[in-house]
């Protein structure tokens, strides 16, 4: 709330929110929505023949120095190599034999809604505590329906030990209880638990920036938010640049095994 907000009213509510029972007040944040699909597909599409599929990832090590990455037995040599997968990136580190930079996880319970009456929503509701008491955030489906993805302080810690039915039960009564002018009735439900993951920190401070370690060869880091991932770049890039790291002459790649791409939860969900 401490950025650029500007309050709307009547038609230029998002729809969702456009019922005469509506009592709250609507500010507009100056901030992009992504459509994540399409993004993870441009950078794969940027990537190129660079993309390699692998299961097993392994240190490859000469005279106990790090110099590249053996995946699924490939040799991979290289000046640096830059580790950034999430919250799976502490598996990695152990692989490694490192135990530096730590990483944290923080849990939540999703909850994902689709019905024909939800329409497109992305807002955070903000109660007496600290943190939005729901955010929602909303993504088309394959069949043409929307879905909400509701997250927020119903998401943290007392959602985090609800079952799940327990959980959509309590996103139920949210809904009904902030917006129940929307019919729920016809609405299929699912919670998904997922982590965050990023540097481990002492107390509850959260970064502003992305985070990136470096130990010879190896960078490690995590963005902490995917609005922080072209910081997480430029850091990466600065990195390189202030070590005179250029490509190296480049030599034909063999055929690939290549990555699919992603199912969102919400499709493997809630087909
Ligand atoms: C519920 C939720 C809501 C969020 N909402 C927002 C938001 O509104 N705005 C925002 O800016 N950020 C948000 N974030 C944070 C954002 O999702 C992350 O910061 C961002 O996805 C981090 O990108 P990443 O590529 O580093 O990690 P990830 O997106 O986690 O990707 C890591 C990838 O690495 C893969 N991987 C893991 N281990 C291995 C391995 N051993 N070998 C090969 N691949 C591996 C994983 O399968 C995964 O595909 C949210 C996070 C959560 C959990």
């Amino acid at each position: 709330m401490r950025g650029r907000v500007d309050q709307v009213k009547g038609d230029q509510l998002p729809p969702a929110l456009q019922d005469k029972r509506f009592k709250g007040k609507v500010y507009r944040l100056a901030e992009l929505v992504v459509d994540v699909p399409s993004l993870i597909q441009r950078l794969a599409d940027l990537a190129g023949d660079g993309l390699l599929a692998g299961q097993a990832i392994e240190p490859f090590l000469e005279d106990g120095i790090l110099v590249g990455l053996k995946v699924d037995g490939r040799e991979i040599r290289a000046q640096r190599i830059v580790l950034s997968a999430g919250a799976g990136t502490a598996a990695l580190l152990e692989a490694l034999g490192l135990t530096q930079p730590a990483m944290q996880r923080r849990p939540l319970h999703m909850i994902i809604a689709k019905g024909p009456s939800l329409k497109p929503l992305y807002a955070h509701c903000l109660g007496g505590g600290t943190k939005p008491r729901v955010t929602v955030t909303t993504h088309p489906a394959a069949d043409g329906q929307w879905v909400w993805y509701l997250g927020g302080d119903i998401a943290e810690a007392e959602g985090v030990a609800r079952e799940p039915a327990e959980q959509i039960a309590t996103a139920q009564k949210e809904l009904r209880q902030l917006l129940p002018w929307i019919d729920l009735s016809t609405t299929q439900w699912a919670t998904l638990r997922v982590d965050r993951a990023e540097p481990l920190q002492s107390g509850l401070t959260r970064p502003d920036n992305a985070f990136l370690a470096e130990q010879g060869r190896l960078l490690v880091g995590w963005p902490t938010k995917l609005a922080l991932a072209p910081d997480f770049a430029d850091r990466v890039i600065a990195s390189l640049a202030r070590d005179g790291i250029q490509p190296g002459p480049a030599a034909p790649l063999p055929e690939l095994p290549k990555p699919p791409m992603g199912v969102p939860a919400w499709e493997q969900l809630l087909p």
